[in-house]
C-alpha cells in the first residue's frame, strides 16, 4: 500500500515536470489536463496556434524534463506517446495535444513493464486470431460482431463439448431458448428497469414489441414452471451456451474480450434454502477445476455486495451475501468484499484468472438470487405439501466463450495444447514418392480421431516445418524411406524440436494419453 501511495505521488509530480518542461519549451502552451494512469501520467495541452508537438520532439521535452527534475529523486521516467484528445473527453470541444508518459520507482521495473509490453504485443488475441485463421471481424457485419472460422468454430466447439460432459456428469439439463422474447417479459424480470442501458432497442413484431436477450435467466425460469416442482426435484439444474446481446459502447470494443453478441456457459440451479450452501460449495469447486484444466491455476475471488440499484428486500441480500461468505469459508478460499459491485439481483461471487503476464481476467461469475424466484412467484411443494419458494442462482463458470478464448490465446501465445489445438498433426512426406505413405498415416491417424493434415504441396520439408511452427501445430511427423521401411514417425513437437523417431503405435499411444490428461 505504502509504495503504491509513493509512485502516485512520484507520478502526480511528474506530470507537473512534464507540464512545465512543455510550457517552457513551447511558449503560450496551455495546461488543460492533468493525471495519473495505471502505469504513468499524461497532460492535455492546448497549443498556441501554428505550434505542433509530435512524436519526434519527445525527447526533447523527455530531455528538458530531466533537467528540470534535476538531482531530486523523481523515479524512473519516460514519456511513450502523443495523441490527439478533446477536452473533458466531448467531441464537441476542442482537439488537445495528449503527451503520455510512464513511470516507475527503479530502473528495473520500467524495464519489466516494456517487456511486458512486448509480449503482450506478440500475444494479442487479435493478431493470433488471424494468423492462425481462428475468427474475423468485418465492418460490413458490424462492430463486435466475430465470424468463426473453421479453425476457431472447432476451438470453441471443443470447449463446449467439454462443458458439456462435465455438466452433464454434474446432473444439469441442457437447454437451447430463443435470442429474443417480448418486451413485457423483460418488464417482468426487471432487466428493463435496472438492466436498459446494456439492452438493444426493442423490435416490433406484428403487434408486439420484443427485446434482444442480455440474459437468459427468464427463459430458464419458464422452463421451471413448465412443472409441479416437489422439493424430491431440487435441485433442478439448468445448462445453456446461451447467446446474449449487451449494448457496448464503441470505443470500448476489444477483440474478442469486449464484443456485442456473445455465449455463456450459463447455468441456473433451482434449489431449496437449505440446499444453497452446498450448491454454492459444488459451484465453486467446479469452477475452479474447470478453470485449472484450462491452465489457469492463480486467480483472485471477490464477494461483490448489494449495489445502488437493487431489488428485494434487506433481509434477502444478507442472507444471499451470509451464504456466499460461508461456501468461500467451507472452501478455505482467501476473497475480497467489492462493496457495491453486485448485479440488481443479489449479490455475487466472481473469480478474476491470471493470465501468464500477470494480468487479471474476470471469469467465473456465482450469484445468489431471492428475487426472480419471487417476480414470477415460482414454487416447489414441500414434504408437508406447501407451497415454498426456491433459490435461484446464476452462474457462468468461464464467463464468456468468446472473451474466454481471447484470454486463453493470449495466456498460451496462441500455442494451444493438444486437446485444444484446431489442428493437431502435420504429416509431412519428405518427397513425391512418401505421398502415398503420408497418407496412409493421415487416414489411421483421422480413424483414431485427431485432427490432421497431410501436407503434400510440393514445397520443401523445412519450408513446410518452419510453416508448422508458425501455425503452432502441436506436432509434425515427417515421413521418408527410413520412416516408411520401419511403419515409424520422425517427430517435431512445438517447443521442443525433433524428439525423434518414434513406431507409429507408440506415437498414437502417446498423443492418447496426451489428450486424455489434458496436458
Ligand atoms: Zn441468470
Amino acid at each position: 500500500m505504502i509504495k503504491q501511495t509513493k509512485i502516485e505521488t512520484t507520478r502526480r509530480s511528474l506530470a507537473r515536470v512534464l507540464a512545465s518542461a512543455v510550457q517552457e519549451l513551447y511558449a503560450g502552451a496551455e495546461i488543460k489536463e492533468k493525471k495519473i494512469t495505471e502505469n504513468g501520467f499524461f497532460c492535455d495541452f492546448d497549443l498556441p496556434k501554428g505550434k505542433s508537438i509530435s512524436a519526434f520532439d519527445l525527447p526533447k521535452i523527455e530531455k528538458k524534463m530531466k533537467k528540470l527534475v534535476g538531482k531530486k529523486s523523481a523515479g524512473v521516467f519516460k514519456l511513450t506517446k502523443i495523441a490527439g484528445a478533446y477536452w473533458k473527453g466531448d467531441a464537441k470541444n476542442k482537439m488537445l495535444t495528449r503527451i503520455y508518459g510512464i513511470a516507475f520507482q527503479t530502473k528495473k521495473e520500467i524495464d519489466d513493464y516494456f517487456h511486458q509490453q512486448k509480449e503482450a504485443e506478440k500475444r494479442d488475441h487479435r493478431v493470433l486470431g488471424q494468423k492462425l485463421e481462428l475468427f474475423l471481424f468485418d465492418e460490413e457485419v458490424g462492430a463486435g460482431l466475430p465470424i468463426w472460422l473453421p479453425k476457431g468454430a472447432i476451438l470453441r466447439k471443443i470447449i463446449e463439448d467439454y462443458l458439456y460432459q462435465e455438466l452433464t456428469r454434474q446432473g444439469y439439463g441442457w437447454l437451447w431458448t430463443p435470442h429474443i422474447g417480448k418486451l413485457d417479459l423483460w418488464k417482468k424480470s426487471g432487466h428493463w428497469e435496472f438492466y436498459r442501458e446494456n439492452m438493444y432497442s426493442p423490435i416490433q413484431i406484428d403487434e408486439e414489441q420484443y427485446m434482444l436477450k442480455p440474459m437468459n435467466c427468464p427463459f430458464h425460469i419458464k422452463t421451471y414452471q413448465n412443472k409441479i416442482r416437489s422439493y424430491r426435484d431440487l435441485p433442478v439444474k439448468y445448462a445453456e451456451l446461451g447467446t446474449v446481446y449487451r449494448y457496448e459502447k464503441s470505443g470500448v470494443l476489444h477483440g474478442l474480450t469486449r464484443v456485442r453478441g456473445f455465449t455463456q456457459d450459463d447455468a441456473h440451479i433451482f434449489c431449496a434454502k437449505e440446499q444453497l450452501s452446498d450448491e454454492l460449495v459444488k459451484l465453486l469447486k467446479q469452477g475452479l477445476k474447470i478453470l485449472k484444466t484450462f491452465g489457469f491455476k492463480d486467480y483472485d475471488i471477490y464477494l461483490s455486495t448489494r449495489p445502488k440499484k437493487y431489488v428485494g428486500n434487506l433481509k434477502s441480500w444478507q442472507k444471499a451475501t451470509k451464504s456466499l461468505k460461508f461456501a468461500l469459508d467451507k472452501l478455505k478460499l482467501k476473497y475480497q468484499i467489492d462493496p457495491g459491485e453486485g448485479v440488481f439481483y443479489g449479490p455475487k461471487v466472481d473469480i478474476k484468472i491470471k493470465d501468464s503476464l500477470g494480468r487479471d481476467w474476470q471469469c467465473t461469475t456465482i450469484q445468489v438470487d431471492f428475487n426472480l424466484p419471487e417476480k414470477f412467484n415460482i414454487t416447489y411443494i414441500d414434504e408437508k405439501g406447501k407451497k415454498q419458494q426456491p433459490i435461484m442462482i446464476h452462474r457462468a463458470l468461464l464467463g464468456c466463450i468468446e472473451r474466454f478464448i481471447g484470454v486463453l490465446l493470449e495466456h498460451c501465445a496462441g500455442v494451444l495444447p493438444l486437446w485444444l489445438s484446431p489442428v493437431q498433426i502435420w504429416v509431412i512426406p519428405v518427397g513425391t514418392r512418401h505421398k502415398k505413405f503420408a497418407q496412409e498415416i493421415g487416414k489411421r491417424l483421422q480413424v483414431a480421431g485427431y485432427r490432421l493434415e497431410v501436407k503434400d504441396e510440393n514445397e520443401t520439408v523445412s519450408k513446410k516445418i518452419r510453416e508448422g511452427e508458425l501455425q503452432k501445430i502441436p506436432y509434425l511427423l515427417v515421413v521418408g524411406d527410413k520412416e516408411q521401411k520401419s511403419k515409424s514417425v520422425r517427430v517435431r513437437e512445438h517447443g521442443k524440436g525433433d524428439i525423434g523417431m518414434i513406431r507409429l503405435n507408440k506415437f498414437l499411444e502417446k498423443v492418447k494419453m496426451e489428450v486424455e490428461k489434458k496436458k
